[in-house]
């Protein structure tokens, strides 16, 4: 894995702002008040490469790269607001490239139905394949766009003055009840066929609950958010910081890796800096920074459980402490002797389910050599990536955080000999998943190595190693801490818990922070600048 040469930084330079985190949040806020404000910000990060999990990595010297999270991205058509904002963040140098028809394969024990980018048609061929529940669809289409809307509603309260929140909220709870709802109930309540029920809720792995535990608010973010298909960006997932960087660098910025923020230093309730070590040299002194603005783009848990220093009262500790973690997840990076489209792939997503049974897909013993995975997600980076060098996949199943507990004090890729051989039997029991449906794809593969929660906790310093932030579960709706504010002055939230899950759920995140800190004008200016750039090109 190459490791980014390193910024060099002046412990006297004076900074407008403190970002703690690289992640498409952090640096959505950075570039925003670079851009916007000309404001000199200082991004903290402290894994050895930028971007969170938008980073990338390779092997095999370059030969094969992958992302550790992401996928495809949904709504970026040619006039979508989302990759307006995308190109104004990257000037322009950030490329999409359209993900194959079709896009998404969910593959069950008797039958795969492919999903193509046009919403008319994944309708049609749903009513084709289960026409007694034709009209359940329908309303189906309907109810994931009103969901969704009604979710995004929710999301956006923390905007308003704190005092007319309660009250706002109380309006919205009167009518966001579909999007509140677990997504199993709603299921439950229209459609009748359990093959249909299965097949409607395919993506959850993008969201990370099953039907269960998911509101249905998220799901119909998620559903809506693909309707039009996938995009890719050219160059992979690390190609999002790499063109981003640049504009927090023009107006005198930083962006500082292995640089982990270990306290925020709070002054009479105001936030004024951070302590930082040198991930690098850990033996080395903390080194002290101050801003008049500290953005923490770690997390709720991270923030308010590790860097909120314990001795400062927070009153909803224990509520954050005891909320439910968000879902982990096993991966397995495969490098390819030949290209996969000698198989038959394309490009497109498989998600290959071994029951209809949902609950069981998401609470299956942990994968080993005698229990073979429930389900199991492939993608083809290099087939979406007209830039890739070498032949590559990702292959994903669920991972529990506890089952590897026992090597968590262990460094990284120094762990002991019971966690190589576990993995080791993690790996061959997902190749065989994929080698019963796809046969020829074990033959094909010439590199393969396997990240556990273990390996997520390490590198993205999440809690736990969970990937999507804090869950979307109905309880999530009336929680005060979720969103971009915090009790402490000066100090705020940016990416996926000031917002939801995702590259465009985070990046709001942190367009919403940004604008705030901005002031009134702050979002007319965004809105005003992303639109001068989209027509002055
Ligand atoms: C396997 C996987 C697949 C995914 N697939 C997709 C997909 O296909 N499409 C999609 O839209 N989304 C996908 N996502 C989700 C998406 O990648 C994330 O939701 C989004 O990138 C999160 O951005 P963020 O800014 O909230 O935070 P993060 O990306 O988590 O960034 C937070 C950063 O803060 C740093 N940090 C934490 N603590 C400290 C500290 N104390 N000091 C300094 N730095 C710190 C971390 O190292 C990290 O770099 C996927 C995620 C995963 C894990």
């Amino acid at each position: 894995m190459g490791a980014k040469p390193m910024v060099k930084i002046d412990r006297t330079e004076k900074f407008d702002a403190i970002v703690i985190g690289s992640g498409i949040g952090g640096l959505t806020v950075a570039a925003l008040m670079s851009k916007l404000q000309n404001k000199r910000v200082l991004v903290l990060e402290q894994h050895f490469t930028v971007g969170g999990f938008t980073h990338g990595f390779e092997r095999k010297g370059g030969k094969f790269h992958w992302d550790v999270g992401l996928h495809y991205i949904g709504e970026l058509g040619k006039n979508s607001p989302f990759r307006a904002i995308l190109n104004y963040l990257s000037d322009g140098k950030l490329k999409w490239e359209k993900l194959p028809d079709p896009f998404e394969t969910f593959v069950y024990p008797d039958f795969t139905f492919r999903v193509y980018s046009d919403p008319k048609r994944y309708q049609a061929d749903l009513i084709a394949q289960f026409p007694e529940e034709r009209i359940a669809i329908r309303r189906y289409f309907k109810d994931v766009e009103k969901a969704a809307f009604l979710f995004i509603v929710n999301g956006l309260i923390d905007l308003s003055p704190r005092f007319l929140q309660p009250f706002i909220k109380g309006v919205c709870r009167k009518f966001d009840r579909i999007a509140r709802q677990t997504t199993q109930h709603y299921l439950d309540k229209n459609f009748q066929s359990i093959q249909l029920k299965a097949l409607l809720v395919s993506q959850w792995g993008d969201y990370g609950l099953p039907p269960s535990m998911s509101c249905f608010g998220i799901h119909g973010i998620i559903v809506t958010h693909f309707l039009e298909g996938g995009w890719y960006p050219v160059g992979g997932g690390s190609a999002i910081a790499k063109t981003i960087i640049p504009s927090i660098e023009q107006a005198g910025g930083k962006v500082i890796t292995q640089r982990r923020v270990s306290e925020i230093l709070i002054d009479k309730g105001v936030a004024v800096g951070v302590k930082v070590q040198n991930a690098a040299h850990p033996d080395t002194e903390i080194e002290t920074y101050y801003a008049p603005i500290v953005v923490s783009n770690a997390g709720v848990f991270n923030t308010y459980m590790k860097l909120i220093p314990p001795s400062y009262p927070i009153r909803d500790r224990e509520s954050i402490q005891a909320f439910p973690k968000g879902a982990n997840i096993l991966s397995l990076y495969i490098g390819f002797k030949a290209s996969p489209q000698n198989l038959g792939f394309h490009g497109e997503n498989h998600w290959i389910f071994d029951t209809y049974d949902q609950q069981e897909v998401a609470f299956a013993p942990p994968i080993s050599a005698t229990v073979s995975p429930k389900f199991a997600y492939l993608s083809f980076p290099s087939l979406k990536d007209p830039s890739a060098k070498g032949h590559t996949a990702e292959l994903l199943a669920g991972g529990e955080y506890d089952f590897f507990l026992q090597w968590e004090q262990q460094p990284w890729r120094r762990r002991d000999a019971d966690y190589q051989k576990i993995k080791a039997e993690i790996t061959e029991s997902l190749i065989d998943y994929v080698e019963d449906r796809y046969p020829g794809f074990r033959d094909l593969i010439e590199y393969a190595e396997l990240a556990t929660p273990l390996t997520v906790e390490h590198f993205a310093a999440s809690d736990c190693g969970t990937i999507y932030g804090i869950p979307c579960v109905p309880e999530r709706f009336d929680l005060p801490w979720i969103g971009f504010r915090t009790p402490i002055e000066n100090l705020y939230l940016t990416g996926c818990d000031a917002f939801f899950a995702g590259l465009i759920g985070s990046m709001i995140g942190g367009i919403k922070t940004a604008g705030f800190v901005d002031g009134i004008f702050g979002f007319a200016k965004i809105t005003g600048a992303v639109i001068f750039h989209k027509y002055r090109r």
